[in-house]
């Protein structure tokens, strides 16, 4: 039962026994798996992975909205030159976080611009984040802006946060929905709904490993064989066999990253 992790953290620090966890996401039949850089740094070792395991995991160049602060004049053009690397399948992960705040918001929106930019020149789908404090939509209603006024060109939604409203804006503009481990907590109801009303056509799964580590390892660090137990969330939701999700969400993630 092949599935993909389209988004995971191995190339970050927290894998002193990477080989280990690779060798039981392998076992666990995850055929591949999507690093993202948060940073120029982390898009280089994101390399390093998909040169140690070619055609298992594949990059995406991009500085994290927490990070966007670190841009610079010259960052467009280093993003662009890093994304003609082979292995490189998608632009992020990029996108708005209102809920650390760690850079301004007006810097947040000028790198986000460059990145759907980069993406249409690349023409690379999208990796998007995007976070806002409890109660307030508006990071999310900024980047619907956004893509809108700069014509983005599609990718994934990752760690699907947003209500069912969100998701259907999400996928008219050409979005995925990426479920990870949140979609296997018990409070996750607004997710939950999502979850068994959207189109399974548009979505794929996630660890975002080391973070965010579904039941029932919730607490302990993250790894892409948890992939698993999103499948199996995701089956329970919408009442169909395991092996149906996989096969689903494994041919959405090839579709969205043309593997
Ligand atoms: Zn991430």
């Amino acid at each position: 039962m092949p599935l993909i992790d389209t988004h995971t953290h191995l190339n970050l620090g927290d894998y002193d026994d990477r080989k280990d966890v690779v060798e039981r996401a392998l076992a666990a039949d995850i055929i591949r798996m999507v690093t993202p850089g948060v940073t120029l740094e982390s898009c280089f070792s994101s390399f390093a992975l998909a040169e140690d395991y070619p055609g298992v995991f594949f990059s995406a160049m991009g500085i994290h909205p927490q990070e966007a602060h670190t841009w610079t004049a010259s960052t467009y053009a280093q993003l662009n030159e890093l994304s003609q690397h082979p292995t490189v399948v998608a632009i992020g992960e990029t996108g708005l976080d209102y809920y650390w705040d760690t850079s301004p918001q007006d810097i947040q929106h000028t790198v986000l611009r460059a990145h759907i930019r980069l993406a249409k020149e690349r023409q690379l789908p999208l990796i998007l984040h995007v976070r806002d404090k409890a109660g307030s939509t508006a990071a999310y209603d900024d980047l619907l802006r956004l893509l809108r006024e700069e014509e983005a060109q599609g990718g994934v939604m990752h760690c699907f946060s947003g209500d069912l409203a969100f998701a259907e804006q999400s996928i008219e503009l050409g979005f995925y929905l990426a479920f990870g481990g949140v979609l296997t907590f018990k409070n996750a109801k607004v997710l939950h709904e999502v979850a068994q009303t959207v189109d399974l056509q548009h979505v794929v799964l996630e660890t975002d490993a080391p973070w965010l580590t579904p039941a029932p390892f919730r607490g302990k660090r993250n790894e892409p064989a948890y992939v698993r137990f999103v499948a199996d969330k995701l089956a329970e939701l919408r009442n169909l066999p395991v092996s149906e999700i996989a096969r689903i969400t494994t041919a959405n993630a090839q579709r969205l990253f043309r593997f």
